[in-house]
């Protein structure tokens, strides 16, 4: 099933549900901490759960002698094989990540056919960042150097066209697709209004839908979603939540992310005496966040879990 199906159901039953992500499992680690993440969080029937992606990472080495050797490692492979996985365990719908960094045009074909014939019919098609050690992000030759030329290739695939247009008559895929957009805005992007093109340019390539990257203050959502609407974006857009969760995060999100946390969260959280504490807070401005996003009639939010979800089974039993 097309999750595009779920939120127009919610929109039309004037209903919000919630969805999260996960991670997939570190390299040689098998799926019981996933099943562990989801098994207390299926009561409370969520729409569907995203699968992350991970490229490639770069380590260094220290040699004898003291030259560094880099390597490349991938410690989070399995994004495909997870949300099949999921998907087969609870017979819920899953949306497995896919970016270009890293692959080529057909690595990223294969993907997608082993995705169809798990019967996944959904993904969300994102560029990817940069290397560790690369200011800019490179494309691979034979890769796509923007989220709008997966969404392309994605929707071409749809339409029965494969890169090497060696296939005539075949079963067309049936991936519904959706592509990130930025309250705050994308890091690169030298102002709102470039950056909003381009997610324009994502929807019109074929994406049904939009998740939000995270960010803590409702009201620069909702101005969000109007300038959406204001440059002719209509499809549904899903904001997504970060329950905060360490003292850390206080310089690590905006670094990371490049979002702002308001002066009132950090308040709360300069406050308390240590990580539990912490914790308790972001639930609390998860809680209120979300009811205040339901309100307004949003009709999925998307909750981003980094893989540990007590916090969010406080958050749903609170407001789904
Ligand atoms: P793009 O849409 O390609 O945009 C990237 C930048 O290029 C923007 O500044 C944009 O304005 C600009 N741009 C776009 N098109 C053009 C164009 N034609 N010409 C010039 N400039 C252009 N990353 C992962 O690696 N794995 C994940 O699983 C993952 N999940 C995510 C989930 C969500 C909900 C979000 C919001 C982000 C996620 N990311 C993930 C991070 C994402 O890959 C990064 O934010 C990345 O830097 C940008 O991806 P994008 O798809 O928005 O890129």
């Amino acid at each position: 099933m097309q999750i595009i199906e779920t939120i127009n159901d919610a929109i039309a039953g004037r209903r919000t549900r919630f969805t999260f992500e996960l991670l997939p499992p570190l390299k040689g680690d098998g799926m019981h901490k996933i099943f562990e993440a989801i098994d207390p969080l299926m009561e409370f029937d969520p729409g569907y759960i995203n699968v992350t992606y991970h490229r490639e990472d770069v380590k260094y080495v220290e040699k004898p002698g003291g030259l560094l050797e880099r390597r490349i490692v991938r410690r989070r492979p399995g994004t495909v094989g997870t949300a099949g996985a999921i998907m087969k365990r609870y017979g819920v719908e899953v949306v497995p990540h896919l970016i270009c960094g890293g692959l080529t045009r057909y690595d990223i074909e294969d993907a997608l056919i082993d995705l169809d014939l798990l019967g996944i019919n959904n993904v969300l098609a994102m560029r990817g960042d940069n290397l560790r050690g690369e200011h800019t992000f490179s494309a691979h030759p034979d890769g796509h150097a923007h989220a709008c030329d997966l969404v392309r290739q994605i929707a071409d695939m749809n339409n029965g066209v494969f890169i090497d247009r060696e296939v005539d008559e075949c079963h067309h895929s049936q991936f519904c697709i959706g592509v990130a957009g930025y309250p705050e805005k994308h890091a690169e992007a030298p102002n709102m209004e470039q950056d909003l093109r381009h997610l324009k340019a994502k929807v019109d390539a074929g994406a049904s839908y939009i998740v939000t990257q995270m960010s803590f203050d409702n009201r620069r959502i909702l101005d969000f979603i109007d300038a959406c609407r204001r440059i002719g974006i209509t499809v549904p857009i899903v904001p997504g939540i970060k329950p905060f969760s360490t003292r850390a995060q206080l310089s690590l999100l905006p670094q990371i992310f490049h979002v702002d946390l308001p002066e009132a969260l950090v308040a709360e959280v300069l406050k308390c005496k240590d990580n539990k504490a912490v914790r308790e807070v972001g639930i609390e401005w998860a809680i209120a966040q979300a009811r205040e996003l339901k309100a307004a009639g949003l009709p999925v939010l998307h909750f981003y879990t980094m893989g540990k979800t007590d916090n969010m089974v406080k958050i749903a039993r609170a407001v789904f």
